[in-house]
């Protein structure tokens, strides 16, 4: 097999990248480790910056998203009780929108299907070979079979768990790492949404947050020990915590039901630089991992798209390198700072086990500084509604 781009992973950043590259007349293999109902069955993201929806529209996925996600103009901020909204819409004139990942998911394989890409399900044993050379190639397994792909460039789409960070060799890879000694646990219910908008509560007890995907769709966490897991928490648990530490007008309207989805995820930072070795290209998840505070993963796996799609299209269209040549400096560039607002939203917001009464205070400084001084409110509305491109 032969192709000019092969894309390892069908998550976000894979489809989104082949879309892409399709729409350009750049031919595309993607490979892809699990079935597609197992990609479209993985809860996730749910906030889109409005570069994102950009992208979307750009790659011709976006119609089901304007017609049905939530264009949200501010979120709400609460701590002990006290509650405000950050009106990023007044602010900025910025809004993000609320479509969740597995729909994003689902909208690029349609948009796939519709051009005909080529997209292997259930492929095993992906390997990546020659990437220091001009002729890579990628050997894998399907049904028993094996086969080989080469290739001008490999795209490493393939999550954090994948094989193409790896075949960087370690002596190249600087990694950055941080994990914070908590998780999320997040349950899925066909309830309506406490609010409208997103609610981030601080509370003595931990972390909570309100979001949602749809009118009758919500999605609930909150802060939980590492060492705890599924089985300690039942719904009527889940919900008695939530309650406890949302403000109390909040708290007396929660609809609660049975969860449809629960699961715990532990909350790291991580980033791998370079993002490029010779032939490979690292993107989204692959590169790098934030914690879900600020709604940022998935958001980061379309601007990391962003740039390299518009690199290799400069490339096959130009015979010009320079945009692939600039794509990890690019891509760092905005991923750094995606990284700190997201390690300041999650240390402003969060119970630290080992904190002591001044880091508290410092919390609630942080939090008290951002209800009162609106030049800090554009900021992390800037931020949170995404930096440009
Ligand atoms: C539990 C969880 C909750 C999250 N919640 C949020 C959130 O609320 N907000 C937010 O912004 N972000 C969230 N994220 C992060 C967000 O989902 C990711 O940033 C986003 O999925 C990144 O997209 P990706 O395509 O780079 O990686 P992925 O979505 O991980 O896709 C990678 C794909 O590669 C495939 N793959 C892996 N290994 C191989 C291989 N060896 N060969 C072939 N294919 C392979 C995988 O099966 C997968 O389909 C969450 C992530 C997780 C795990």
């Amino acid at each position: 097999m032969k192709t000019q781009v092969a894309i390892i992973g069908g998550g976000p950043s894979g489809l989104l990248l082949s879309q892409l590259l399709n729409r350009s007349g750049i031919a595309t293999v993607v490979l892809e480790r699990k079935s597609r109902d197992y990609v479209l069955s993985r809860i996730r993201a749910g906030v889109l910056e409005w570069g994102t929806v950009e992208m979307l529209r750009e790659a011709g996925a976006g119609a089901r998203m304007d017609a049905e996600g939530a264009v949200h103009g501010g979120c709400y901020l609460a701590s002990e009780g006290a509650m405000f909204r950050l009106d990023f819409n007044a602010l900025l004139g910025r809004n993000v929108m609320v479509y969740g990942q597995t729909e994003v998911t689902k909208d690029l394989y349609a948009a796939q299907d519709a051009i005909g890409a080529t997209i292997l399900h259930e492929v095993d044993d992906v390997a990546l070979h020659d990437l220091a050379t001009a002729t890579p190639r990628v050997s894998f397994t399907q049904n028993g079979q094996s086969h080989e792909l080469t290739c001008d460039f490999v795209a490493g789409c393939d999550g954090f768990h994948g094989v193409s960070r790896p075949s960087i060799p370690a002596e190249v890879r600087h990694e950055f790492e941080k994990v914070y000694p908590f998780g999320w646990l997040g349950v899925l219910s066909r309830t309506p949404p406490v609010r409208h908008e997103l609610i981030y509560a601080a509370h003595a007890r931990g972390f909570a947050l309100c979001s949602m995907r749809n009118p009758m769709l919500s999605r609930y966490y909150i802060q939980v020990p590492l060492t705890d897991r599924v089985e300690d928490w039942s719904d009527a648990r889940f919900w008695d915590e939530l309650k406890a530490r949302l403000p109390a007008e909040v708290a007396a309207d929660l609809v609660t039901g049975p969860s449809i989805e629960k699961s715990i995820a532990p909350l790291r930072s991580f980033v791998t630089e370079p993002m490029r070795w010779g032939a490979l290209f690292l993107c989204g998840d692959a590169a790098h991992i934030v914690p879900p505070t600020g709604a940022k993963g998935l958001n980061l796996a379309v601007s990391d798209i962003h740039y390299l799609s518009e690199g290799l299209i400069q490339f096959y269209a130009q015979g010009d390198p320079a945009g692939i040549d600039a794509y990890s400096e690019r891509a760092l560039a905005r991923i750094w700072q995606a990284m700190r607002f997201s390690w300041s939203l999650t240390t402003m917001m969060h119970r630290f086990p080992d904190s002591s009464d001044y880091d508290r205070r410092m919390q609630d400084a942080d939090l008290a500084g951002l209800m009162r001084s609106e030049a800090a409110q554009r900021v992390w509305a800037e931020n949170y509604t995404g930096l440009p491109y």
